[in-house]
């Protein structure tokens, strides 16, 4: 694993979490306002009592997509309680309100994260307000510290475990033909996916298995750093299409389309994407995915999702309605087949 990067403090190990006080003294704070989303509440309880005389509260309204009015209620909160630093103990939603706080008072923090989702190492942000979600990359939103504690990603239960970890993999897989990629980017991303192709299948196995979760934090880490130094294409712009016009949850969505958009850039760059069938199964990389993906047991299908097999035509529509770069040239049929796949969990070719 490649040393973490200069700009943010990277710790794992369990129990980490247990230093938190420590490292609020050390960004020179007094009064950290714990955030996470309704159902993590107890943690955020827990991560406040923790820090004793140095808590100044818990704010427990994070929300998908960081609505900006859940952020200005958090902002104003903070300023009633006179936080001077913020905890995020969550998932991307909860590091999103964290960062989106940050953006905006320049308040430093320090992220806890339950899911692999990996935006705790970048400095992007997307949030939402009257239902259009933009994204923004900006340093002031790069978290200070992170804890890796694998004690608390343990309780991730088994199905949010896969489509999480795959959600991350997808950063890693674009990131190995991203246009600005260089050597150190590939070595990370390579690194990312090497943890979750051996770590996953042992977490499964025995998801309190402390060792392997940390192994799978160390990935998730890799993925979301990487994520952040380079730009996404195919894949992270399907899944936002998806995700935004037809309301498809996150995870599972990133989950489905990864073994079919990696399929379709493989046939322009297939060297680039030769780490992906190294560290599975040596059959091609779509192919290889979809078969980890199935092992796992991650949902295959986006008609299991609740998508219309009649919504593929506007899906592509949309998807070709703002350009971008990608390795492939992105055409509609090519689009609508890769969709039509999608939708009925067939296979990548082997
Ligand atoms: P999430 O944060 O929305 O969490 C989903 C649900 O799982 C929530 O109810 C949460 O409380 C619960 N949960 C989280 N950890 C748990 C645990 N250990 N045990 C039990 N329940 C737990 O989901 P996510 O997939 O982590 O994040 C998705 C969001 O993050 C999306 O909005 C996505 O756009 C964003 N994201 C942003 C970036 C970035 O760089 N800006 C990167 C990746 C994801």
């Amino acid at each position: 694993m490649l040393a973490s990067s200069t700009r943010q403090r990277v710790l794992f190990g369990a129990g980490v979490r247990k230093q938190l006080a420590q490292e609020v003294r050390a960004l020179g704070c007094t009064r950290a306002l714990i955030l996470s989303t309704p159902p993590q509440s107890s943690s955020a309880l827990d991560t406040a009592a923790d820090l004793n005389g140095l808590s100044a509260g818990v704010f427990s309204r994070a929300a998908m997509h960081t609505p900006v009015s859940v952020t200005e209620e958090a902002i104003q909160h903070a300023r009633d309680v006179g936080a001077d630093c913020v905890v995020a103990i969550g998932g991307g939603s909860t590091t999103g309100l964290g960062k989106a706080i940050a953006l905006r008072t320049d308040l430093p923090q320090i992220v806890i994260p339950t899911t692999y989702a990996g935006s705790e190492a970048t400095p992007i942000l997307g949030q939402t307000e009257n239902g259009l979600k933009t994204t923004i990359t900006d340093p002031k939103v790069l978290p200070e510290i992170i804890l890796y504690d694998p004690e608390l990603v343990a309780t991730l239960p088994v199905g949010m475990t896969v489509t999480s970890a795959l959600n991350a993999m997808a950063h890693a897989a674009e990131a190995l033909y991203a246009r600005d990629r260089d050597d150190q980017t590939t070595t990370l991303a390579v690194d990312g996916l090497r943890a979750f192709a051996e770590a996953l299948p042992q977490v499964l196995r025995d998801p309190e298995n402390l060792a392997a979760r940390e192994d799978t934090l160390k990935g998730a880490w890799a993925c979301g750093a990487v994520l952040g130094q380079v730009g996404m294409a195919l894949h992270h712009k399907l899944c936002h299409t998806l995700g935004g016009t037809f309301d498809l949850p996150h995870a599972e969505t990133h989950a489905i389309i990864l073994p079919h958009a990696v399929d379709f850039n493989a046939q322009a760059v297939p060297a680039l994407l030769t780490p992906v069938s190294d560290v599975l199964d040596g059959s091609p990389p779509g192919h290889a995915l979809w078969t980890f993906a199935r092992d796992m047991g991650a949902p295959m299908a986006l008609k299991d999702l609740g998508l219309q097999e009649r919504d593929l035509d506007r899906a592509t529509e949309i998807a070709l309605s703002k350009p971008y770069w990608n390795p492939r040239d992105i055409t509609a049929d090519g689009i609508r087949a890769l969709l039509q796949n999608a939708w009925a969990g067939t296979a990548p070719e082997k």
